[in-house]
């Protein structure tokens, strides 16, 4: 299979321009004509939907929460980039743009990553324009804060809400569609299974999660806007029903996976209290705008902080990166701070925190500017902890956060199966091999609002497509085996909970392709995921019947999908001989710790292709090209 990218030519501040203008078009009149199924509607998705059907097409949307409103992207707290230069402190699409690839460790497409910061400021515009609240200065324009990997500030936000906000903004968009009849929404209802009719995406097959039937949908093109895999690990700061069975079965029809190890270990979330817990916090990256992460500089050290000196303390980032201090990327912070407990000077009663102190910032801002800023994160903190951030430092410590691994997609968006696309955080994405603060949000809006509506006209202006209807042989083969899998999960009949699994999946997981990686611990967690699989499907016990509302069969789909999918990312991750972003192969880095690339071996998107249970997935390489931002060691010191 040869991968082409589609990369258009010329220079890259003419690429877009000079793309959409070679695009086919529809016409108004045909693009009733065409019916596009949208899977997911959170941000990606529902700006998608939304903008595909008011463009005309005929779309149906799905999603597995009980409303739309209810997809993960509400969780979004900090913000969303865009390069508007408001705060005239230097920015520049060329600096998003720069800063967004040496952020990502020199692992993303050149080309969509230009394309990307060009479009960032059309989004705020678009979402103001719907009324999305973004905090503003006194003079009337909207307010700006810094995140991680970058000297400017370039994030908006609504207090620490602004994903719930903008998907606010996203929804209005999709059910004024929905009440026009133009986008038909199915709500708890799960996709299973893409129909691939010679080689071309024909539709879905899905389970009603409150009936259990089954049914199937075609389309002219079907688009995964379907999030992220942090899950896989179990504890992570996703919504808990995050997961990766769309993307992974679409890969099992022919859909590459691009870079599945690389997954983003976010500094800052509440420390782990205990086993009861199935779920972690995040608190926002905005903090570290004003909040100073430190430990104490005695190993072992148990005293509370308010008794612990100055001199005592070792605010670490400020020391070893001065430039960008507490602002560093989440991959060096994250790996920083992991290194502060493994050396004993963690905090909290497991020891498994570095505290994130405000207290310079409240003599600075005051209490009222911290709360101004920050109020409902304090809030948040103090419900889960019992701990009140003002009186005393927050803790916090790295967790399973954003993936940039996930479907390989060209310049279009579009899988390795024509006319099917992957759009947000579904998509291998153009982040690289570490994502920058406030960029998920402006990825997955710019992909749905902007990009998608334009590359999706191109493929149906261009493609004969037979008719066909769900009686056809391909869909009623699909829903047989989808009704097939269902039976076989529920007939295991074992004796131990999907939870049990897939906690013991998360743990091998986040010990052995985690923040640090090596080649033995890959091998041996390889041949771990193998047998753990095998009990799962001895061993499982799902209660319950099909015909119902039955969140545990729902659940043993997922964690039976994970355990697949986790046996690539491990392979992903050994293959990859050298340190790159968020992934940190302890046998390559720099003399102080830093990851250590290779370049000349490894500057390229690992793609990899199902080959058939049981046999080794197939490795497909895109070659990356810097052209723009030269290739070099990342320093933020
Ligand atoms: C706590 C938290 C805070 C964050 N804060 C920020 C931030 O401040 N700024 C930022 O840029 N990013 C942030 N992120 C990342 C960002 O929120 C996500 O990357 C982004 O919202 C993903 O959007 P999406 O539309 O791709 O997917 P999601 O919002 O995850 O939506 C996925 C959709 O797909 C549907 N779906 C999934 N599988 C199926 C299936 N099999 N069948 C049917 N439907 C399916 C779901 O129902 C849902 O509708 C944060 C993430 C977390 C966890």
């Amino acid at each position: 299979m040869e991968l082409r990218a589609k990369v258009p030519a010329g220079p890259i501040q003419e690429k877009w321009d000079r793309h959409r203008f070679d695009l086919k078009l529809v016409s108004p009149a045909n693009k009733r004509k065409y019916h596009v199924v949208v899977v997911g509607s959170g941000l990606a998705g529902a700006s998608a939907a939304a903008t595909l059907a008011e463009l005309g097409y005929r779309v149906s949307c799905f999603c597995f929460q009980d409303s739309p409103r209810r997809a993960h992207s509400i969780a979004a707290q900090g913000g969303i980039n865009a390069a508007k230069n408001y705060q005239n402190d230097g920015d520049s699409i060329w600096r998003l743009f720069y800063d967004t690839v040496k952020g990502g460790d020199f692992r993303a497409r050149e080309a969509n990553v230009y394309r990307l910061a060009q479009i960032s400021v059309d989004i705020i515009d678009q979402c103001t324009a719907q009324g999305v609240p973004f905090a503003r200065e006194y003079g009337g324009l909207l307010a700006n804060r810094s995140f991680g990997g970058t000297q400017v500030s370039r994030t908006f936000y609504a207090r620490g809400q602004t994903g719930q906000q903008l998907l606010l903004g996203a929804y209005q968009a999709l059910a004024r569609q929905i009440g026009l009849g133009q986008v038909t929404m199915y709500p708890r209802a799960e996709m299973l299974d893409v129909v691939v009719i010679e080689g071309k995406a024909r539709g879905i097959v899905v389970r009603d999660l409150v009936t259990g039937a089954i049914s199937a949908h075609v389309a002219d093109a079907v688009v995964l806007a379907t999030g992220g895999y942090s899950n896989v690990f179990f504890l992570s700061t996703n919504a808990k029903g995050c997961n990766v069975t769309a993307t992974w079965r679409a890969h099992k029809r022919g859909a590459l996976f691009a870079n599945p190890c690389f997954t983003q270990i976010h500094p800052t979330c509440i420390p782990p209290s205990g086993h009861h817990q199935s779920k972690l916090t995040l608190m926002s990256e905005s903090l570290r705008n004003d909040g100073r992460i430190w430990v104490p500089k005695q190993a072992g050290d148990q005293r509370p902080p308010a008794q612990i000196p100055e001199d005592g303390r070792d605010y670490f980032l400020e020391r070893l990166y001065p430039s960008f201090g507490n602002l560093v990327p989440r991959d060096v912070a994250s790996r920083r701070a992991k290194e502060m407990v493994d050396g004993r000077h963690g905090v909290g009663p497991l020891a498994n925190g570095v505290y994130l102190d405000f207290r310079d910032a409240v003599e600075r801002l005051g209490r009222a500017g911290i709360i101004e800023r920050y109020e409902n994160l304090f809030e948040m903190y103090e419900r889960i902890t019992g701990e009140d951030a003002f009186a005393t430092p927050m803790r916090i410590y790295p967790a399973p956060h954003y993936t940039m691994g996930g479907l390989w997609v060209d310049y279009n968006l579009m899988t390795t199966v024509e006319g099917l696309y992957a759009i947000g955080e579904a998509n291998f994405s153009d982040h690289g091999a570490n994502r920058l603060g406030a960029s998920a949000l402006m990825q997955g809006l710019a992909d749905g609002y902007f990009v998608l509506p334009y590359t999706i006209g191109d493929y149906l202006a261009q493609t004969k497509l037979e008719p066909v209807g769900v009686n056809h042989m391909a869909f009623r083969e699909v829903e047989a085996q989808v009704a097939a899998r269902v039976a076989k999960l529920l007939a295991v009949n074992g004796t131990r909970t999907v939870d049990e699994f897939h906690r013991e999946l998360g743990t091998l997981l986040w010990d052995r392709c985690g923040m640090s990686r090596t080649a033995d611990g890959l091998t041996d967690a390889i041949a771990r995921v193998r047998a753990l699989r095998e009990r799962f499907w001895r061993e499982v016990r799902v209660v319950g019947s099909g015909e119902d509302f039955n969140q545990s069969l729902e659940k043993a789909g997922r964690v039976a999908d994970f355990l697949e999918f986790a046996e690539l990312m491990c392979e992903d991750a050994l293959h990859r001989q050298e340190s790159c972003g968020c992934h940190f192969r302890e046998e390559y880095q720099t003399p102080d710790g830093e990851a250590r690339r290779d370049d000349s071996r490894f500057a390229y998107v690992a793609a990899w292709e199902y080959t058939g249970a049981g046999t080794p997935p197939a490795l497909h390489k895109e070659r990356l090209e810097f052209e723009y931002v030269h290739l070099a060691q990342r320093s933020y010191k």
